[in-house]
């Protein structure tokens, strides 16, 4: 075996400081507890060691894959009733936003997930340098996956190559995309995420020239690239942008989180140490354009996005990698962490009946007036019996937005009248 060269005089170097890529600040998400079993705490070598049961991490992902089918975030559902209540709104973006919360609504009974695709299971973990498992973490997180798609009414969207043509549906959501990162101490903290195939078919890598890399060019081409996001990801969307990377595949990872907001806490400046920053300025300058693209919500209008993160990485100086993605309407994350005192899981909105207007006026139809303190079974009870320029079935298939608003497409093209130019796109899933 050759032993490695040894360089005569070797160049002094400073010392090394290690400086993230991705340097967050502090968690300020809300967590509930929902186990304490499984946990505790051993003396390994003078340290205290976090010992995690294979069962809590198991537990913690079926949970998570629950939680997420049904519930939403309350900032998502904030943005909902934020539509309804402004004024620039078209009709038709709060016709879109009006039935995605009474879908959340229907979600949140438990019974019906909140879209009929309901995802690849994701899942990414960071495990601190402080934590033992008993091994193939991997397994035991697809497990709690699993048991969520199996145990609940959500639909197996995967399929397994038999060859390179024949296809079968592995009937149980797997396999689910697992990464376990090392970082951190005495914590085990981790992202899940149900994408569905429409909104992942909206993700796009573009290799671009560093020639694009001024004020203009990169607005023009940004633009450019949006517009063709088109409406089939179910919008308003979560639109998350990343230029830059250290390779095509960090770039789009990173349009994932950002997508997930999981990047939210990133510093907003760049440093030489090439540390990922968001541009805040950016993220309301594409904003603003998406909202005079005209798209809106659907079918004109000025809600095609929520929101808009843009991160700036770090890259080779003769390639820049340009990411574009979106999470959609069924804006499906949850966070989780396993530390010393438990079990921890992002507290998601349990009651999204708080963001339906009190009184169903805004689109101009018949007003119903709903009493916001009954049981949710006596709330959808009577946002069935007076739906509004559509109809709401609580029973037989499940109802997402999108269907409503491909009903009123229908109408649109019975009665003759145009359609919006960009409506090119077939429905994504
Ligand atoms: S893109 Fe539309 S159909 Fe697909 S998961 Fe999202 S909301 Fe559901």
């Amino acid at each position: 075996m050759n032993a490695p060269t040894a360089f005569p005089d070797p160049k002094p170097v400073p010392p090394y400081k290690h400086t993230p890529l991705f340097p967050l600040g502090p968690d300020t998400t809300p967590y509930k507890k929902i186990a304490t079993e499984g946990v505790r705490v051993e003396k390994v070598l003078g340290k205290d060691m976090l010992v995690v049961s294979r069962e809590a991490l198991r537990a913690l992902s079926e949970a998570a894959f629950g939680d997420i089918n049904h519930y939403l975030r309350p900032g998502h559902l904030k943005q909902l009733r934020a539509i309804l209540d402004d004024k620039e709104a078209s009709d038709n973006d709060k016709f879109v936003a009006l039935d995605f919360l009474k879908n959340a609504n229907i979600a949140a009974g438990g019974v019906l997930p909140m879209c009929q695709d309901t995802g690849t299971a994701i899942i990414m973990g960071k495990k601190g340098s402080r934590v033992l498992t008993d091994g193939d973490d991997e397994a035991a997180l697809s497990e709690g996956a699993r048991d969520a798609y199996l145990r609940r009414n959500l639909r197996y969207s995967q399929v397994a190559p038999l060859s390179m043509y024949e296809e079968k549906n592995t009937a149980n959501n797997m396999p689910a995309q697992c990464e376990i990162y090392a970082e951190g101490d005495d914590a085990y903290k981790f992202m899940f995420m149900a994408k569905g195939g429409g909104s992942a078919n909206k993700s796009f890598l573009f290799q671009a020239t560093p020639s694009v890399l001024t004020k203009d060019r990169m607005l023009a081409f940004l633009k450019e690239k949006v517009l063709t996001l088109g409406t089939a990801a179910c919008p308003p969307y979560h639109l998350a942008i990343v230029i830059g990377g250290t390779s095509a595949e960090l770039c789009m990872k990173t349009v994932k989180l950002a997508s997930a907001r999981y990047l939210d806490a990133l510093p907003t400046h760049g440093s030489a140490d090439g540390n990922a920053f968001r541009d805040l300025e950016m993220e309301q300058e594409i904003l603003k354009m998406t909202q005079s693209l005209g798209v809106g919500a659907q079918f004109g209008g000025k809600y095609f996005c929520h929101d808009v993160r843009v991160i700036r990485l770090p890259r080779h100086g003769a390639s820049l990698p340009i990411g574009l993605g979106v999470s959609c309407s069924a804006d499906r994350q949850v966070l989780g962490k396993i530390t010393k005192d438990g079990v921890y899981l992002e507290e998601l909105e349990h009651n999204p009946a708080q963001y339906l207007p009190a009184v169903e006026q805004a689109l101009g139809g018949e007003v119903v007036k709903i009493d916001l303190n009954q049981p949710m079974k006596d709330i959808l009870a009577t946002l069935s019996k007076h739906p509004i320029k559509t109809r709401l079935s609580l029973t037989g298939t499940m109802i997402v937005a999108r269907d409503s608003a491909h009903a009123k497409l229908r109408e649109r093209l019975e009665k003759g009248e145009p359609l919006p130019g960009y409506f090119k796109n077939p429905p994504g899933d």
